[in-house]
């Protein structure tokens, strides 16, 4: 008999001119974008971490290394998807899970709603059981500039 597990995840990406902003796999209207190797959805990418880490799996980075060409430009929902098959072949799913980002700009309450539907369809679970916060840093250090947004993402996993 599996346990429930419970797992964590955090990520931190750079904003720049010319990129597009994607996050929780919605792509955001905004003037910067998030830099990375991958789509550098910063949701998605704390998400995978948080699955991989509630079964004791190796992180996102050993995973899908950002040197390896195949994830240039590749839409974060793959590495979701890979962690959500390990869930799975442990036996386990996902039960809820839980975000916060920290972001200065753009301003993400108009958007949470497709942000928090995406993220229900991605994890195959009802929107009720998904959670969306999104906070500023209050001017404080790089995230309060608007250089970089940050997500953290908790999930409980429960027996299949
Ligand atoms: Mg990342």
């Amino acid at each position: 008999m599996v346990n429930a597990r419970i797992g964590i995840g955090y990520d931190i990406h750079q904003l720049t001119p010319g990129r597009a902003l994607v996050l929780g796999g919605v792509t955001i209207p905004c003037e910067v974008g998030l830099v990375g190797h991958s789509d550098a959805d910063v949701v998605l990418h704390a998400l995978t971490d948080a699955l991989l880490g509630a079964i004791g799996e190796l992180d996102i980075g050993e995973l899908f290394p950002n040197t390896d060409p195949s994830w240039r430009g590749a839409a974060s929902a793959t590495f979701v998807h890979e962690a959500l098959r390990r869930v799975s072949a442990a036996g386990l799913r996902v039960g809820n899970a839980d975000f916060a980002v920290l972001a200065e700009r753009p301003r993400l309450a108009p958007h949470k709603p497709a942000i928090r539907a995406s993220l229900a369809n991605l994890l195959g679970v009802d929107v009720s059981a998904v959670g969306f916060k999104a906070t500023t840093n209050e001017g404080i250090d790089a995230i309060g500039r608007g250089e970089a947004i940050a997500c953290h993402a908790v999930v409980l996993l429960l027996p299949r």
